[in-house]
């Protein structure tokens, strides 16, 4: 290591969950450097567009109870019952936390408005800017958090341990791809999601999964890895790779259909909350009606909704550089990967089984999202989870560690991201089957080179590596449709002995294993 730092507590990413972990350590007193990979607002947060679930009591009808009734209905029998009942009662005061720290939602008078999105049961989600919610929030922590240590264009590569297997600080490339170590007792991966595991995706170029393949080489479990959601509703502009514009699911929320290209609504009858209905439903039927017209995309008809360039600027805005007046014209859509429903294996408190070593945020696996995520739970998620985590870090000080560092283990095995995402996408998007699946594991397998560059296009290339082995892994053996994991050898859901997450951890040649017993692992 040519360079190093310390620090009580190093923070992985300033997305929702770093910035809300790193404000609140540095309040609690702790000396905290935080990390990011690119600039200060270039992970998932600032391009979340639809709000922020949360139930703060003015809405008539609504109640804690029916948003976690409808987060355990999203999540197709794979939640952690009581993680979801901690974080959506938490919601409120986390909310009025981020509106302390400067955030400004959307409202008329006193009470903040509320939008609706698929799953939910009733108008509970608050949002910004009309659909710019998270670039205000971004907005709103990366200046609350001014006066902190924000290293941009640090690449976090490992976690380093102690001879006693506690945490004792990160190896990090810094802005020059110089390496370094960061001495600390606690590491916070708050490094977001792994959409860019696939061709076509919601997020940004950030989101390549480093934090969990940090955690699996440090020692820590995965689970859920399978459950990668696809949003229904991405702006469709003919084949690209990389990330799209998505058309948020509050424009259904506010009375937007789905249609065919003969202008069928074919939501109708599918479920009962038909073009409202969870994301996983919407974006498989999607898929269907897709392949049964051979059409490359479906149509969003918003042309009856009423000030719609005032009310979603972002999608407007993007619907009109594609050439596209949403207020006149059917939106061209299709379904991108989106949302990483499972992670690190961690609890509501942010704890995982490597001591000294936290997860927040999409990066983490808290059981709140189960087999699909209810729209707009996860910056809920961020800003509980971020917090929690920072009371463990101080809570957990003074656990014994030893002065003797242990160099981790490289990366075991690099595919480059093109190979990885063409195979993913062609083989374990939505509709998967056993041959696909192996189909794919092959590809990427005889792609797969032994040196891993120690640059940022090496640790995110080898990350994507891992995950896409993971995911494949467990989608294989997964023998049943559940959520947003869609098998189409096999329909149905299977009850009987599928109903547990599957976990990953790595074996001794650093090559992911499928278990189901390791999700007792988080503290
Ligand atoms: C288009 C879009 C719309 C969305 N809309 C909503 C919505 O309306 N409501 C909702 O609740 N959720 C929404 N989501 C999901 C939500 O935005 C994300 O789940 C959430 O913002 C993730 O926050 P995070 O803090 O975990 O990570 P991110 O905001 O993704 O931040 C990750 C950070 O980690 C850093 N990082 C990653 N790897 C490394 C590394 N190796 N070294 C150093 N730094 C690293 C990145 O640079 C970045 O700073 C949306 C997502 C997208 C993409």
């Amino acid at each position: 290591m040519r360079w190093e730092a310390s620090a009580d507590l190093v923070v992985v990413g300033t997305g929702v969950a770093g910035l809300t972990a790193a404000l609140d350590a540095a309040e609690a007193g702790l000396r905290v450097v935080v990390v990011t990979k690119d600039g200060v607002a270039e992970g998932s947060t600032r391009w979340a567009q639809g709000g922020v679930a949360v139930v703060l009591g003015d809405i008539a009808g609504d109640t804690v109870e029916a948003h976690v009734a409808d987060t355990l209905a999203a999540g197709g029998g794979l939640n952690d019952a009581a993680a979801v009942a901690e974080i959506v009662t938490a919601g409120p005061a986390a909310v009025q936390r981020l509106r302390a720290r400067g955030a400004l939602f959307d409202a008329r008078g006193p009470k903040l408005d509320r939008t609706r999105e698929g799953g939910h049961s009733a108008f509970r989600v608050v949002h910004a800017g009309g659909d710019a919610t998270g670039a205000e929030i971004e907005r709103a922590l990366v200046e609350a958090a001014k006066a902190l240590t924000i290293l941009t264009g640090h690449v976090a590569v490992d976690v380093v341990k102690d001879v006693s297997g506690h945490v004792a600080g990160l190896h990090v490339l810094d802005d020059h791809g110089r390496p370094g170590l960061l001495q600390a007792p606690a590491v916070l991966l708050a490094s977001g999601g792994y959409g860019q595991l696939y061709a076509s995706t919601t997020n940004p170029a950030t989101s390549t999964g480093d934090g969990v393949a940090l955690a699996l080489r440090a020692g820590a479990a995965a689970a859920d890895l399978e459950f990668v959601q696809f949003h229904p509703t991405v702006l469709y502009t003919g084949p690209a790779v990389g990330r799209r514009p998505l058309v948020t699911e509050a424009v259904r929320g506010e009375g937007a259909v789905l249609r065919d290209r003969a202008g069928t609504r074919f939501m109708v009858g599918q479920h009962p909350l038909a073009d409202l209905a969870p994301r996983d439903v919407v974006a498989a039927a999607i898929t269907r009606r897709m392949a049964e017209t051979g059409a490359d995309c479906m149509f969003l008809d918003a042309t009856e909704l009423a000030g719609f360039a005032d009310r979603f600027p972002t999608v407007y805005a993007s619907c009109r550089a594609a050439g596209i007046d949403p207020t006149r014209d059917p939106i061209p859509v299709t379904p991108a990967a989106h949302y990483a429903c499972g992670g690190v294996v961690a609890g509501v408190d942010g704890r995982t089984a490597v001591p000294g070593l936290y997860a927040a945020g999409e990066v983490a696996r808290t059981g709140l999202h189960g087999a699909n995520r209810l729209a707009s739970n996860s910056l809920l998620e961020g800003l509980v989870v971020g917090e929690r985590a920072v009371r463990s870090v101080v809570e957990d000080r003074g656990l014994p560690r030893s002065a003797e560092l242990v160099v981790p283990a490289p990366a075991v095995g690099v595919a480059q991201r093109g190979i990885v995402q063409r195979a993913m996408s062609a083989f374990a998007a939505i509709g998967r089957d056993a041959t696909g699946l192996a189909t794919a594991s092959d590809v990427i397998e005889s792609a797969t080179l032994l040196a891993t560059p120690l640059d940022r296009t090496g640790v995110e290339d080898a990350a994507l590596t891992l995950i896409a082995q993971a995911v494949l892994a467990a989608a294989g053996t997964r023998r049943e449709t559940r959520g947003c994991h869609v098998r189409t050898d096999f329909p149905e859901r299977d009850d009987v002995w599928q109903k547990e997450s599957l976990v990953i951890t790595l074996d001794e040649a650093g090559r992911p294993a499928v278990g189901t017993d390791a999700l007792a692992g988080a503290a």
